[in-house]
């Protein structure tokens, strides 16, 4: 196959039709010659147009014929940098295409546009969930091999997001209910309501499915890169994909909520959908994907526009022969300055830009001279701070954390081999790091690590009203060339401690005392607590008497005003310093996370915690999130500033930072591969629709090995008179996501009541507004939603759901983390927070869990997070990328036992219900169990994939197993179904102009208030 063809099958993957062959997968080092898209940008001159947005084109859309019809002349493909434009003429093709099943419009109206905009397409109908064209495929994932269920055939009218559908029998069990089947009993029936006219019940097997949605695009791009100008609608977020940078930024990095954007805040607000970005600016790159180029542009640093300071980008434009740039944010014409300079071709295009990545691709990294230094550059110093009081050492909670550093350090010791222990390959942090030990109770104790010594040496600093550092040397050192005495004293610490448990860790001092043995140089903090620092200056007590619960005095348990900690992360982020924790509640009993973990939110660290920490089920969670924390991509000392084009700006942003005034960068002290932030913006104007808008990440930061770089990323947007052209580009992760940040940073200001009844307006008014505005004509009792937005209130409801939350009881540490977590989660990790993976291992094909021909695991298809998916006798891991579950029915297969966990194993009772991990066996299921365990594991978050057994009937995990079957009734809210039918029957009130907002005992402006922009332009 030659590389053409082989690009030809990545723009026009001949899935449509059923028995078509499937493409030419992507090898991990498989880069397809697709030409960056954004060829010599002209705003106002197009060089991209259309762009699908059926993610999945049909064959037919790629003829010879069409590709007369393309922009570009048709060139020969077969060479070298013709090669290159072959591959436009296959893009090309694809527009023209589109071009060809619409009557054609005219070409001036065309030249206007940038790119990607869509015409409408054969039909005049609004856009209701039929993709445009005449494809006839009621969804995007349609007619791939291995979707199954009501939405593969072609029953394409209704449209396919529609319900009711005909009823199924009722669920009649012929056993009494168990709590599960009653939380999953079927819906109520829609009749008495406004949609009464409709037949009957909603069918479960009917509503848009999370796991479907999911599974259908990851086989997709099993095969298929995703190519971030030619296609405008990402994966959905918990897919795996591989993205080939054209100039957008890949998703990893940053999704905008419209890929196409509404001129004026009134045509945004006809959509109640926000504008926003989620940037996670060091996400962690999947295997295949070209790494990110580094730019080194000498003492001059990167060329920025000199009026609003944006980094260069693929779509500056530039003029006058090459002499000036125009800046795509601003419209500032630069001057190019001589050791920039490059002549343009006749198409404006400069003619080295080839070979200039900061002109090509999305997302670049340039090394910065010296004015970008706020200290001299020095490689990452970790410091570990260990709890050594009587409650880290009686649980074991010190055991496994000084065994996680030293795993995280040097690799577990089983596979040591000490003929290597010294290469450079062995190193888990980047040349230049360096690492310091600090251990404390009452007291602090330094550690010289000096590598000429023996054996480490302690330092008492008793002082901790005025904390110092009783050490110059020996504190910071090369983990390679210490390795022994770091490894030993690390060994010894548990036993050393092991008889003074003394009760209570002076936390502030120690944290006070490391901030000035970091002040020089800056760094990152790995803490471990594990109770409640009650001893010495910024002591805590317990706050939560847990009388507040569920009043309005439980928001401000969510933050807190102690001016000694708030004080502290502030000195720490100036410092350019970060803290991860790592807080052990062994007796399950409160830390005042809101306090301790106020200090991560700040700096941009993270809180790991284990609620009633047992050692021989969470040590190797504890050893695996520490490596992950010490491995990840970090940088520290960093500022981030987001820009975007003239006619918006930025109106809000959220996540863990430190933001010194609206207006100024955000502060981090350290940030990481699993951080995002999100950034909302408003108008302040009318945008051109000639013109595309455009937005700009840069973060400043410190690298671990001590570089100083800005990482740039860019992504454009198309800009509509109306909103018609935006609903079909919505990405719904970014909608989920700044949604749910918004809803977390309000839980300080507002209860939680008002904030789900919040929640559940936007969800009404999203829809309600599409049902409104953009949907077409259809019988008034249907419930029409918008293609892209599918699984929103699903998604929506599983935050209202969710343990940060949900109604009922929760400890107030618990939901303070998962507050926080959700603000810094990026879109993957969110996804599978709002809903779990579940699958099913007992009734495995015997081809999954393996390689298929392409050498891709095959992934058997999830199940929708139901009990009444439950089958009896059936096994389940329930994923939501903070915990694991193995759900085991209480009539598991005594063979299924025996392969799964080994001879022996043979009843339920038998299994230590503290493994964290499914033993390695040769039975085929066993290796099938572990090797989809190992692709839930590279598809993840932050957290450790570690398991935890849920026997049924058996262990307290099933109360997680339960509270994780988002689509029943629970967490004192909606079965899926339910919920559907109560956001369908205040859209059909909203229609009839009889809507009343959420009745939550408060007036109804509380609860819009509850979200400040809840009619501003960016919330809608
Ligand atoms: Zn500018």
């Amino acid at each position: 196959m030659s590389e053409f063809s082989m690009y030809r099958g990545i723009a026009s993957p001949g899935l449509s039709q059923p028995g078509t062959p499937r493409t030419k997968p992507n090898t991990p080092q498989f880069r397809p010659p697709v030409a960056p898209s954004p060829s010599g940008y002209q705003q106002s001159g197009s060089t991209v147009n259309n762009t699908n947005p059926n993610q999945y084109p049909t064959s037919q859309q790629q003829t010879e014929a069409s590709q007369e019809q393309g922009y570009f002349p048709p060139v020969s493909p077969m060479q070298g940098q013709q090669q290159y434009d072959g591959a436009m003429g296959g893009l090309a093709t694809q527009m023209g295409a589109v071009q060809l099943n619409s009557s054609a419009p005219p070409r001036r109206k065309k030249d206007r546009h940038a790119y990607h905009t869509v015409e409408a397409a054969g039909s005049s109908q609004a856009f209701n969930g039929i993709p445009q064209g005449a494809t006839g495929q009621p969804t995007q994932f349609l007619n791939q091999g291995g979707i199954q269920g009501p939405y593969a055939n072609s029953q394409a009218s209704p449209a396919m997001s529609q319900f009711p559908v005909p009823a199924n029998p009722l669920f009649s069990p012929a056993h009494s209910a168990t709590t599960y089947e009653h939380a999953a009993r079927p819906g109520a029936p829609l009749t008495g309501s406004p949609a009464s006219s409709a037949q009957g019940k909603v069918d479960p097997e009917q509503i848009p499915s999370i796991p479907r949605s999911r599974d259908g695009p990851a086989e997709y791009y099993l095969d298929h890169v995703y190519p971030t100008m030619d296609l405008r609608l990402p994966p959905p977020a918990a897919v795996p994909f591989v993205a080939f940078d054209q100039g957008n930024a890949s998703p990893r990095f940053m999704r905008l909520t419209l890929n196409n954007i509404p001129a004026s805040a009134d045509a945004l607000a006809s959509t109640a959908l926000p504008l926003g970005l989620v940037v996670q600016p060091l996400a962690c790159q999947q295997e295949g994907e070209q790494a990110i180029p580094l730019l080194d542009f000498g003492d001059i640093g990167p060329p920025r526009c000199r009026r609003c300071r944006t980094y260069i980008n693929p779509f500056m434009v530039f003029r006058s022969g090459g002499n000036k740039f125009v800046c795509n944010m601003c419209t500032f014409p630069n001057d190019v300055t001589p050791e920039y300079f490059a002549p343009t071709d006749p198409s404006g295009t400069r003619v080295d830009r080839h070979q200039r990545p900061e002109l090509t691709q999305g997302t670049v990294e340039f090394t910065v001279p010296k004015e970008y230094w706020n200290k001299e550059p020095t490689g990452l110093r970790w410091l570990f701070l260990i709890d050594v009081t009587a409650e880290a050492s009686n649980k074991g909670f010190l055991d496994g954390f000084c065994e996680g550093i030293i795993n995280a350090l040097f690799g577990s010791s089983e596979t040591e081999d000490s003929s290597v222990a010294n290469d450079s390959s062995r190193r888990t942090l980047p040349t230049g790091s360096k690492v310091g030990i600090v251990t404390y109770d009452k007291e602090i104790h330094y550690y010289n690590l000096s590598p000429n010594l023996d054996k480490a040496q302690m330092m008492v600093m008793p002082d901790l009203e005025d904390p110092f550092v009783p050490l110059s040397e020996g504190l910071f050192v090369d983990p390679q060339e210490s390795k022994a005495v770091i490894t030993a004293l690390l060994s010894q610490i548990p036993s050393m401690f092991a008889n003074i448990k003394n009760p209570e860790p002076a936390l502030l001092p120690t944290i006070t005392s490391a901030l000035s043995a970091l002040t020089t140089t800056g760094g990152k903090i790995i803490c471990s607590l594990a109770a409640l620092p009650t001893w010495g200056p910024g002591r805590l007590f317990l706050r939560d008497d847990g009388k507040v619960h569920g009043t309005d005095g439980e928001k401000k348990l969510f933050t807190t005003e102690h001016p000694g900690w708030r004080k502290i992360a502030q000195k720490m982020v100036e410092t350019g310093v970060g803290v991860d924790f790592f807080l052990a509640a062994p007796s399950g009993g409160y830390l005042d996370i809101a306090t301790i973990g106020h200090a991560s939110a700040t700096t941009g660290g993270e809180v790991y915690y284990y609620p009633n920490f047992h050692a021989p089920r969470d040590t190797l969670r504890l050893s695996k999130e520490i490596k992950h924390t010490v491995t990840r991509e970090t940088g520290f000392q960093a500022l981030m500033k987001v820009r975007c084009s003239n006619g918006l700006q930025v109106s809000a942003y959220h996540g863990n930072f430190f933001h010194h005034t609206f207006g100024a960068d955000l502060e981090f002290g350290v940030i990481d591969a699993d951080k995002a932030v999100g950034v909302m913006f408003s108008y302040d104007g009318k945008l051109d629709p000639k013109l595309d808008a455009h937005f700009q990440s840069a973060l400043l930061y410190t690298t671990a090995s001590g570089e100083r770089r800005v990482r740039c990323s860019n992504i454009v947007a198309s800009v509509s008179e109306g909103a018609l052209e935006a609903m079909k580009f919505v990405d719904q992760d970014a909608v989920v996501n700044i949604i749910a940040k918004e809803a977390a940073a309000r839980m300080p200001e507002k209860n939680l009541k008002d904030i789900r009844a919040a929640l559940t307006e936007k969800t009404i008014d999203i829809l309600a507004g599409y049902r409104k505005n953009f949907s077409g004509s259809h019988p008034p009792g249907q419930l029409v939603l918008p293609e892209n937005l599918k699984e929103f209130s699903m998604y929506t409801l599983g935050l209202i759901k969710s343990r940060c939350l949900k109604g009922g009881r929760e400890p107030i540490d618990r939901r303070v983390h998962d507050m926080r977590l959700i603000k810094s989660m990026g879109s993957l990790e969110l996804s599978l927070y709002l809903y779990p993976r579940i699958i099913a291992i007992h009734n495995l094909n015997e081809k999954d869990g393996f390689a298929n021909e392409n050498g891709h695991l095959r992934m058997p298809q999830a199940i929708r997070a139901s009990f009444s998916k439950v089958e009896e006798g059936g096994v389940y891991i329930v994923d939501n990328g903070q915990v694991c579950l193995l759900w085991l029915h209480s009539q598991v297969s005594p063979n299924l036992l025996e392969d799964l966990f080994g001879q022996g194993i043979s009843s339920l009772k038998d299994l230590d219900a503290f493994q964290s991990s499914i033993p390695v066996l040769q039975t085929h299921l066993n290796a099938q169990v572990r090797n989809i365990l190992q692709y839930l594991e590279t598809n993840r978050g932050s957290k450790a994939l570690t398991l935890q057994m849920a026997r049924q009937g058996l262990d307290g995990a099933e109360y997680e197993f339960a509270r994780l079957l988002y689509e029943d009734r629970n967490n004192e809210a909606q079965s899926y179904v339910d919920w559907l039918v109560h956001v369908h029957r205040h859209i059909q009130l909203e229609l009839a102009g009889q809507r009343k907002k959420e009745d939550t005992g408060d007036t109804m402006n509380t609860v819009s208030s509850t979200f400040a922009g809840l009619k501003t332009p960016y919330w809608g």
